[in-house]
């Protein structure tokens, strides 16, 4: 026997048919010999429609009062859910985020879990009852209700199985796992069986939306081992005790699971982010200080600079400074340096909004050379030029034409061998 929590998302929440399919498939869990706690979302678009009213209702809303509208769409899942898995015959009930409770800091709309009770919720879950709690929902220590920030039923869950000291958290979504890269882009993408918990974090950070970043820190801290898995399955489909579909694990783990199966793999995946932008900044004055006059301003207003590069001209005292920012943050970054010109000291500002960035990952690269080697000589050998570099010790990626993402993820993928035949 293990206790399993179990995690579906707004697609398969949405309407009667699928939140008894869902209930269905706890119920098989449950009868494999399993305790089981089921994480749900708000059904898909209702947690937009319950922010638009937030909106409509006050341009510059109470994120507290925001916190009570938008926490309800969980509230309505996790009740309908129960009655589903007690209308065919089992014992189930609801634990809102107040009732367990799921204790937050007082951050509303962008809330962190601090602790879970749980004494009372395994007492229910030993004696054979289903247990259904909203994700997304917390409570504050003076008792308001908060939420996680958007996407946040993954972290409720990776959250409730570490408190609970769950053997597994399985994440039911609209995908199967996790694949080498967007299956969209590259047909031959493969399904990953495994990848670690820093993979991901590089992966999601990327672009890759499987699962709320958040989770995955907190997956990692606390070591849940994280299914992700299709909901959209047959009664005949293998059982989510075989892992049918990618476990997110340790390191020491994936050595041990690979030694068993020879997966391993010097990459692990590729991913694209288009939502980033490019900044130079010409002419700036070689001398300390003055990058620290450019990065201070943007810190301040807490935008996230991802890739820097400086160059120092040959022979002047000046150097340019290129940098990256979310695309998102691009008008803001401008007007932010535009107010600083006088004690950044700069000639011009050059703003490119259409590149991307490509980034290639894997824990394999720690030991081994070359692999950024060979990205740049097959990006060379398509005509592909890149703008900027940046490296961790997992990771390489690269800044690129927006127009060109899609040809250099297909042919990095095939470079490092990622292609199914
Ligand atoms: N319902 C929330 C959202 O749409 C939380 C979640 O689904 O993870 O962001
Ligand atoms: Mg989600």
């Amino acid at each position: 026997m293990a206790r399993i929590v179990m995690k579906f998302g707004g697609t398969s929440m949405a309407g009667t048919e699928r939140i008894r399919r869902v209930a269905q498939i706890v119920r098989r869990q449950q009868a494999a010999g399993h305790e089981v706690a089921v994480v749900v979302s708000a059904m898909s678009g209702e947690t937009d429609r319950l922010v638009n009213f937030c909106r409509e209702a006050h341009a510059l809303y109470d994120p507290a009062e925001y916190d009570v509208v938008v926490a309800a769409g969980e509230q309505i899942t996790s009740g309908l859910l129960a009655l589903h898995l007690q209308a065919l015959g089992s014992k189930a009930r609801s634990w809102l985020g107040w009732q367990l409770p799921v204790r937050t800091d007082d951050a509303h709309a962008k809330a962190r879990i601090e602790t879970i009770d749980s004494p009372a919720l395994l007492a229910s879950m030993a004696a054979g009852e289903i247990a259904v709690i909203p994700g997304f929902q917390g409570l504050t220590a003076d008792e308001r209700i908060t939420t996680l920030g958007r996407g946040g039923s993954d972290t409720s869950a990776v959250a409730v199985a570490a408190a609970i000291k769950a053997d597994r958290c399985d994440i039911y979504t609209d995908v199967d796992g996790v694949y080498t890269t967007d299956p969209r882009i590259v047909a031959k993408a493969r399904k990953l069986k495994h990848v670690t918990y820093e993979e991901m974090l590089e992966l999601a950070s990327v672009g890759s939306k499987v699962l709320q970043t958040r989770s995955v820190s907190l997956a990692m801290k606390e070591g849940v081992r994280v299914q992700v898995l299709s909901s959209f399955i047959d009664d005949d489909a293998p059982a989510a005790d075989t892992l049918p579909g990618t476990m997110i694990v340790s390191e020491e783990e994936l050595a041990e699971l690979e030694g068993l199966d020879m997966e391993s793999q010097l990459i692990t995946g590729i991913a694209a982010d288009k939502n980033e932008a490019k900044v130079t900044l010409t002419r700036i004055a070689d001398r300390p200080g003055a990058v620290a006059a450019i990065f201070g301003p943007l810190a301040g207003a807490n935008i996230n600079v991802d890739m820097i590069i400086q160059n120092i001209a040959k022979d002047l005292p000046e150097t340019d400074v290129t940098f990256t920012v979310p695309a998102a943050d691009l008008a803001r970054v401008q007007a932010l340096l535009a107010a600083h010109k006088d004690s950044i000291g700069y000639a011009q500002i050059i703003a490119n909004g259409k590149v991307s960035k490509i980034s290639v990952v894997g824990v394999g690269m720690r030991s081994h050379a070359g692999v950024a080697a060979t990205m740049f000589k097959t990006l060379a050998d398509r005509g592909i030029n890149i703008q900027a570099i940046s490296t961790s010790e997992i990771k390489v990626s690269v800044l690129i034409d927006e127009d060109e993402t899609e040809l250099a993820v297909r042919v990095l993928h095939t470079a490092y061998g990622l292609d199914t035949n």
